[in-house]
């Protein structure tokens, strides 16, 4: 199983970081280590003092595909969740100077935790979903689905041409705006519509 992550797919996040709108998706991996075992809390990682949330919506891969066309690519998941890219933002700023892959701010064990999944038949409409992160009861940040630059239907098309996709893979479809540092203690609750899906404590 893999964890594939899009960056920089929501024009709020992008100008919030000062990037540029890609004109073709980025992506990176985490390992199946990033996720965490069941009911453990997000520990902060001794070596960044800026762990950022970043919520997103993930897919599931329900069956292997390679060089998926666009119009096919619903046909490959059927169940969606949120999740939290744990982004530790000081390393990345390094990383991102220096030239280097991300991997180092991004795919330390622990930095995906996931909900609980819902299935695509369960929406009015696959294509307006709201979705929010509140953390210690406060809101955090918001999003739609529909304010993706990429769409799911492209991703999934866009990744398959490089890397084949396997049942049980996870895509985080990229954050939007209001990425904000997480403090020990705070309680992260991520709702998909009014359905609440994940909650985590850091630890
Ligand atoms: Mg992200």
């Amino acid at each position: 199983m893999k964890i594939i992550c899009i960056g920089r797919n929501y024009k709020q996040h992008i100008l919030e970081l000062e990037n540029k709108i890609p004109e073709d998706i980025i992506f990176f991996l985490k390992p199946e280590t990033a996720i965490p075992q069941k009911n453990q809390p997000f520990f902060i990682p001794d070596f960044s003092n800026e762990i950022h949330h970043e919520i997103e919506i993930v897919i599931k891969i329900n069956k292997t595909g390679k060089h998926i066309q666009k119009k096919f690519s619903h046909k490959y998941y059927d169940m969606l969740t949120l999740g939290v890219d744990f982004t530790a933002r000081d390393v990345q700023k390094k990383l991102k100077k220096e030239s280097q892959p991300w991997e180092k701010a991004k795919a330390f064990d622990g930095s995906a935790p996931i909900g609980r999944f819902i299935h695509k038949s369960d929406f009015h409409n696959i294509c307006d979903i709201n979705f929010k992160l509140m953390i210690n009861q406060r809101l955090r940040q918001t999003g739609n689905i529909k304010d993706m630059i990429f769409s799911i239907d492209e991703i999934i098309s866009y990744v398959s041409k490089y890397i084949t996709l396997k049942k049980g893979d996870l895509i985080f479809t990229g954050t939007p705006s209001g990425v904000s540092k997480v403090e020990k203690n705070d309680l992260l609750e991520a709702y998909l519509e009014d359905q609440k899906v994940l909650d985590i404590r850091v630890k």
